[in-house]
């Protein structure tokens, strides 16, 4: 097969999407007669989602996987977890410089009970808010990605609290109620910070989901997070699907309005039925494909692509640590932390990135931190994470003036572990032995997106469901599954896109995975 350079599928990247996407498709045809080939420009799978050692740390990118079980039994995956126990979140709201911590506990009941008891003037509004929420969030499974005429109707009847909530942002969402104490709605922030945005942005609908799905269960894998896409891998591999790294895809080729293969950067052609590619949208759209030749199929949809908003970028301070420090006695052993000044701190921060800035200001900050090493067993690391952070002159200056690159990336990591070292852990920088720091400058590098986005596109109300950038693209057989708001939705997205190619195999249309005989 590979002598005739024909394959049924190939696939762009092999970040969490790509490789969900082979195993489900290998799952649901014959790839012995439909070839499928996963080309990766980086060494190594997993794109976003990787664990990288340095100087004999161990550090991770990603911190949680929410509610994968169902997913990993259906890819027929294996990979040793540790569930979070107790708590898996922590907030500590900052305020005239005293800190007050909330604990987010595992377990939508616990959650609502632990709330009900440090706001017990909001007991009817909490109660209300629960019920409504997980009631929506049941709704999602009868959407459909495509759905026909027939489709919307049920979705009328079967999703009302969907639909209603369709166009609001999770701010909106939440005025419906009434809660009265301003900090609640900054501790349901956390929810919609899971996707790099602010509750005053971020759709309602997401938001929702990820609070759902992280409480049920959060997960972290006990080796590294690079462990996910390595088993991935090695599931697709199994199945028959052939993956091939250090392999960039230069072009995706059309021929009378169809997809017909890929050019790599060498050059070379391959042929296939069908592409989907994971590359970030706009640079499949625009470069990959050229935004002339989508213009020729669909102006409309050549203009979406042209304009959809992209999320944000970060900032990532890895600090490996000596081992005086114990991060445990500290309740590092969870998910996430995330220090915030009171009020609108998250939102006045995209309005710098809306004009292209960050700002580092001793009364406004806002960061996530993560310890990874209480999960793997290694050396004691800390991750400070730092969203959204444009890409400004981070590219530019990377490339032009290294030397100037490294002081402005010291400065602003300077300015963040005095916030933790203030706000969380006393003493820090004498712990610190190792220091690595990405900018998106770093993601735009290893991952090929110009905004360094981490999350594709922003899941604005305009920007999301039926108004996103569709899966299926008017160029036939050409898709671009990019739900990337987490891994639990990359998986879920990969499975979307082969439900398509399949006609309706695994989902029969509906956008989330129901169970094997859940169609
Ligand atoms: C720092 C960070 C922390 C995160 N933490 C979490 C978390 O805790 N929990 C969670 O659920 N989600 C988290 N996410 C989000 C999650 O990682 C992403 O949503 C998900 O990994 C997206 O997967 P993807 O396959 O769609 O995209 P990507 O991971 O971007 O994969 C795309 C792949 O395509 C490759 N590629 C691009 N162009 C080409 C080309 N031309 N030719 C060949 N290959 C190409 C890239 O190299 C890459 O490997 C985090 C993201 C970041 C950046």
């Amino acid at each position: 097969m590979s002598e005739s350079n024909k394959y049924s599928l190939i696939i762009v990247g092999a970040g969490i999407t790509g490789l969900s996407t082979a195993i489900a498709y290998a799952k649901n045809v014959d790839v012995f007669k439909n070839p499928v080939l996963l080309l990766e420009q980086n060494s190594i799978v997993g794109g976003m989602v990787t664990s990288f050692r340095r100087k004999g740390f161990l550090f991770d990118t990603a911190q949680i996987i929410s509610d994968p079980i169902d997913l990993f039994n259906y890819f027929g995956i294996n990979i040793s977890l540790k569930k979070f126990q107790g708590y898996y979140v922590r907030i500590f709201l900052v305020k005239n410089g005293n800190t007050k911590e909330y604990r987010i506990p595992c377990g939508l009941d616990n959650f609502r009970e632990s709330l009900v008891q440090e706001f017990p003037g909001e007991v009817k509004a909490i109660n209300k808010f629960f019920s409504y929420s997980a009631s929506m969030f049941d709704e999602l499974k009868y959407l459909k990605l495509e759905p026909t005429i027939p489709d919307l109707i049920r979705i009328l009847i079967k999703c009302p609290k969907t639909v209603i909530n369709s166009k609001k942002t999770f701010k909106e969402y939440l005025k419906k109620f009434g809660f009265k104490d301003g900090r609640l709605e900054e501790i349901f922030d956390v929810f919609a910070s899971f996707s790099g945005m602010p509750a005053g942005r971020a759709i309602a609908m997401m938001t929702v989901g990820a609070m759902n799905t992280s409480l049920i269960g959060s997960y972290c894998p006990e080796k590294g997070f690079i462990r996910l896409p390595l088993v991935l891998k090695k599931r697709s591999e199994e199945l028959g699907c052939k993956v091939q790294t250090n392999t960039k895809v230069k072009k995706i080729l059309v021929k009378n309005n169809k997809a017909t293969g890929v050019m790599l950067d060498d050059g070379k052609i391959l042929e296939a039925n069908n592409v989907v590619t994971t590359a970030d949208t706009k640079v499949a759209m625009k470069e990959l494909v050229g935004l002339d030749i989508m213009k020729q199929v669909d102006k409309k949809y050549a203009e979406k692509a042209n304009e959809v908003r992209m999320s944000s970028s970060a900032f990532i301070i890895s600090l490996g640590l000596n081992s005086d420090v114990n991060l445990k006695e500290m309740g590092f052993d969870c998910g996430y932390n995330v220090i915030t000044t009171e009020g609108d701190t998250f939102e006045n921060f995209f309005k710098e990135f809306d004009r292209g800035e960050y700002k580092l200001d001793e009364n406004e900050f806002h960061c996530a931190v993560i310890c990874p090493s209480l999960t793997t067993g290694g050396k004691p690391v800390l991750i400070i994470r730092v969203v959204p952070m444009p890409m400004k002159n981070w590219k530019i200056l990377r490339e032009t003036d290294y030397s100037e690159y490294e002081i402005q990336k010291q400065k602003v990591a300077d300015f963040y572990i005095d916030k933790v070292e203030k706000y969380l852990i006393p003493g820090l920088s004498n712990y610190i032995v190792y220091t690595n720091i990405a900018t998106p400058a770093t993601f735009e590098r290893y991952i090929g997106t110009p905004t360094g986005s981490n999350y594709d596109m922003a899941p604005y109300p305009d920007n999301f469901g039926l108004k996103r950038l569709k899966t299926r693209t008017p160029i036939k057989g050409l898709f671009q599954p990019k739900f990337s708001h987490g891994i639990w939705p990359s998986m879920q997205a990969g499975l979307q896109v082969v439900d398509m190619l399949t006609n309706g195999k695994i989902m029969n249309g509906y956008s989330r995975y129901r169970g094997e005989k859940g169609t």
